[in-house]
């Protein structure tokens, strides 16, 4: 075997026995998009995608062949050792033009706001901005092609998948967030088919794998020109939309599509509904609830979270050229309808934003970097105290673990929060057994049999040392 190929060779086996059987895969397809590769991306057994080699054997000579070329899987992984950290990244693509805060990345400005024209702000998630923007380049002719996640329709599919629109309905259609795993092989190879401009939109990891595949692949690097950044808490596996399709009387594999992000008016942003429409009991029906109606909606207890999440340090897609997320502070919450944070980096987008403003399309409020950090505390303190401890515990038991910008270290954190994330772990692992228990005998209720006494130890955690609530009572008696 020719040196390269086997050097290639031996890259594929270090992804597949450190990533992969590490648990480190977050499912967004590079890999399998890489000419010659022989990786496909499969959902496993709890609904993740996954990279997989195909059995062994089943490989024509034609692929054993291709699967010896030399393919960049380790430079192109976000997981893997040996490819460029999110601050390497950044420092390239915005360095010369823009600030650093330690917590959002570069920045040129960041906002607080929505979309005040027509109804993106009603269809979106939050404000609606991250339509907006891409509506926008389409608008003003700066891209030819949107790659965004849409809802499928045909029974069988997963329920969304990332797609290329093609023009301003496509694009408004695309609309919501998707708690739902989803990769990006197909329309990559889509991309290199098909010449044009395109902007792309993902969670920070996605991003940071687009922006290591344009590295290496020229066809991407010219044809991607605008990345569109999610803040992200984590992701989930597809249980997460059958947990709550389950509770709406709609079992596993009977749901056919669902909102995660349903407006309800006069009540606070975050106090958002689920909409599910599935079949339940032969009818078909539409229900609509209060996210805090159902079990395990909670964020903080993770369920259905992939390993790699508790592995990540970015949470504002330091690698994107705008980031948009959700305004989680006192003075935007309240407003039902949603509210952005954003953060942006490239000046083209700043130009279009100004003029949004300029013209009342757009309501935009100048916050501080500073801001945009608090209205993501929670998710940058378990992905920065939180993510030293848990490095910090993979090297005490000599596990391999993928190189982050921070230190392993379990000083950060008093004893007590130490294990609160040693129960957020648990949990999220065992979200994934239980609900696979569940399915297999055909009741919920041996979910959340299982979960609860969890979630209690969780929350027992969590509580404050009774000289911390006497502390509290006091200084609110001497402060009357
Ligand atoms: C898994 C996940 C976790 C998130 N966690 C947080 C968080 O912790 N804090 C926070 O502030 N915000 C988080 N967000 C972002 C938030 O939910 C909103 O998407 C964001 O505020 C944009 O809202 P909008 O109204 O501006 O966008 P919209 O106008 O609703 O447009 C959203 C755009 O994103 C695309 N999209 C939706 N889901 C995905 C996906 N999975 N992958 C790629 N593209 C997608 C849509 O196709 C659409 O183009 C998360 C999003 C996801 C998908
Ligand atoms: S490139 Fe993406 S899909 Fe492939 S192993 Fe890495 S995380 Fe998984
Ligand atoms: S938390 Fe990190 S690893 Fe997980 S989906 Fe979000 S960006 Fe990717």
């Amino acid at each position: 075997m020719p040196g390269l190929a086997s050097s290639s060779r031996q890259e594929l086996f270090t992804l597949i026995n450190t990533v992969v059987e590490g648990g480190y895969c977050i499912g967004c397809g590079v890999c399998a998009a890489l000419p010659h590769s022989p990786l496909t991306m499969q959902l496993d057994d709890y609904g993740r995608y996954q990279a997989t080699l195909p059995p062994q054997g089943t490989l024509s000579p034609q692929e054993e062949y291709q699967s010896e070329q030399t393919v960049p899987y380790l430079s192109t992984c976000p997981f893997a050792e040996g490819s460029a950290n999110e601050d390497e990244l950044a420092r390239d693509a915005f360095g010369d033009r823009c600030t650093y805060h330690d917590q959002i990345g570069y920045y040129l400005e960041t906002y607080a706001g929505y979309v005040a024209e027509g109804d993106f702000r009603g269809q979106g998630s939050s404000g609606g901005m991250g339509t907006w923007i891409l509506a926008e380049l389409f608008r003003q002719n700066q891209i030819d092609y949107v790659v965004h996640v849409q809802q499928q329709s045909e029974p069988g599919d997963p329920l969304f998948k990332f797609q290329v629109s093609s023009n301003l309905d496509e694009i408004r259609h695309g609309a919501k967030s998707r708690y739902y795993p989803v990769e990006l092989s197909e329309v990559l190879q889509q991309i290199r088919e098909q010449p044009g401009r395109y902007a792309i939109v993902g969670v920070p990891c996605f991003i940071k794998a687009i922006r290591l595949l344009a590295k290496v692949d020229p066809v991407i690097c010219d044809r991607i020109t605008f990345c569109i950044g999610l803040v992200c808490g984590h992701l989930k596996s597809t249980r997460f939309a059958d947990m709550f399709a389950w509770q709406c009387g709609i079992p596993p594999g009977q749901l056919q599509s669902i909102n995660f992000r349903k407006k309800l008016p006069g009540r606070n942003a975050n106090r958002y509904g689920v909409e599910v429409v599935g079949m339940s009991n032969g009818q078909q029906v539409t229900v609509t609830k209060p996210n805090n109606e159902f079990f395990g909606f909670l964020w903080g207890h993770g369920f259905f979270k992939y390993q790699a999440c508790d592995f990540c340090d970015d949470v504002l897609a330091e690698t994107a050229d705008m980031t948009v997320g959700d305004a989680w502070l006192p003075q935007y919450v309240e407003d039902s309808q949603g509210t952005n944070v954003l953060v942006v980096r490239h000046p083209l987008l700043h130009q279009l934003l100004q003029k949004g403003q300029e013209t009342g399309r757009l309501q935009l409020d100048l916050i501080t970097a500073q801001q945009v950090a608090q209205s993501q505390d929670a998710g940058l303190r378990h992905r920065r105290e939180g993510l030293a401890y848990r490095l910090h515990l993979k090297d005490q038991a000599r596990e391999w673990r993928p190189q982050k910008r921070l230190q392993p270290s379990k000083m950060r954190l008093r004893p007590k929060f130490r294990k609160v994330h040693q129960v957020r772990m648990a949990l999220a692992k065992a979200s994934h057994r239980a609900f696979a228990l569940a399915i297999k005998n055909r009741d919920f209720n041996l979910f959340k049999q299982a979960m609860e006494p969890k979630i209690k130890e969780y929350n027992s955690a969590r509580k404050p040392y009774l000289w911390q609530r006497l502390w509290k009572k006091s200084t609110i008696i001497t402060s009357k």
